[in-house]
């Protein structure tokens, strides 16, 4: 079977990133390989969480896999397109089909824009529907994350944590994308609200058959949420496997030294152990 019969939505292929540097003083030129070799692969309709420590790469990974930023070498497979030999026009219209979810959504929100103006700006710059039907649109979107549709001309600044989160989804969802992308995007949230947004993104992805790649911070969270997990590490992924065997079979040096470093890791492996033995 060839993988594209077999679930895969995008694989990633020996992808680098450098990115050139001055020193401050003596202005010598120096490299930082932020992405070095990577392998990767996003089944779809499954979510992916990708962890490892601040500086691994997670971020440079994010942005080169949603065209925001261009890698040094590799390729981006999506189907059996590589994007990155795609000219001008055909990766605008691929940029549709992959968004990106920040950590701090107001800070992809234009302060002196309303909730729906913000959701409409993505259907807007691509041109779909005229205005009537693109505000009748945003006001669904904002029902569907669970935010008043009345409330569409409040600005930002007044929604909570929470509820700006959930504008950042409906925006990223405004254009119907394939994958969608979250950047530790609930790392600034609490945990009631964590569950809430966990709880939306899986009724989503059960509705529309969404691909998720998770960057998460907190290794707790990544068994509930995923379906396989992808190590980072100095630029590269060391593990990539099914998350409920992480905790079971993991095998790079690194990922046990961050399951070791888990603080409810033992919490983890207690609760498994009183499941397992029901
Ligand atoms: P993570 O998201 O895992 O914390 P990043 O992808 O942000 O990691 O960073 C990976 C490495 O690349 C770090 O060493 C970081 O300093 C470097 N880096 C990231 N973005 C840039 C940039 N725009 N210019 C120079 N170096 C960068
Ligand atoms: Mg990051």
């Amino acid at each position: 079977m060839n993988e594209w019969d077999n679930g895969v939505l995008v694989s990633v292929r020996s992808l680098s990133k450098d990115y050139v540097q001055r020193r401050p003083f003596t202005r010598a030129k120096f490299t930082i390989r932020a992405l070095d070799s990577v392998n990767l692969t996003i089944r779809r309709g499954t979510t992916l969480a990708l962890v490892g420590e601040s500086g691994a790469g997670k971020s440079t990974l994010v942005r080169c896999l949603a065209l925001i930023e261009r890698p040094t070498a590799g390729e981006i497979l999506w189907n059996d397109v590589n994007l990155l030999a795609l000219k001008k026009k055909d990766l605008f219209a691929m940029r549709r089909q992959i968004q990106v979810i920040f950590q701090d959504p107001t800070s992809a929100m234009n302060p002196g824009m309303t909730a729906g103006e913000i959701i409409e700006e993505p259907l807007a710059i691509q041109g779909i529907g005229t205005g009537s039907e693109r505000r009748q649109r945003v006001l669904q979107l904002m029902e569907q994350v669970g935010v008043p549709a009345k409330w569409a001309n409040k600005l930002p600044m007044e929604f909570s944590g929470g509820q700006r989160q959930r504008l950042a989804i409906a925006r990223a969802l405004a254009l119907e994308p394939k994958l969608l992308i979250l950047d530790e995007a609930l790392s600034n949230l609490d945990l009631v609200n964590q569950e809430m947004v966990l709880g939306l993104l899986r009724e989503l992805q059960a509705a529309h058959a969404l691909t998720y790649v998770h960057v998460v911070h907190d290794l707790r969270m990544v068994e509930d949420l995923a379906d396989e997990v992808a190590v980072m590490y100095e630029g590269r992924i060391v593990e990539q496997r099914d998350a409920r065997e992480l905790f079971a079979r993991a095998e790079h040096p690194y990922t046990l030294e961050l399951l070791a470093a888990a603080p409810a890791l033992e919490s983890i492996v207690a609760a498994r152990l009183v499941r397992d033995c029901r």
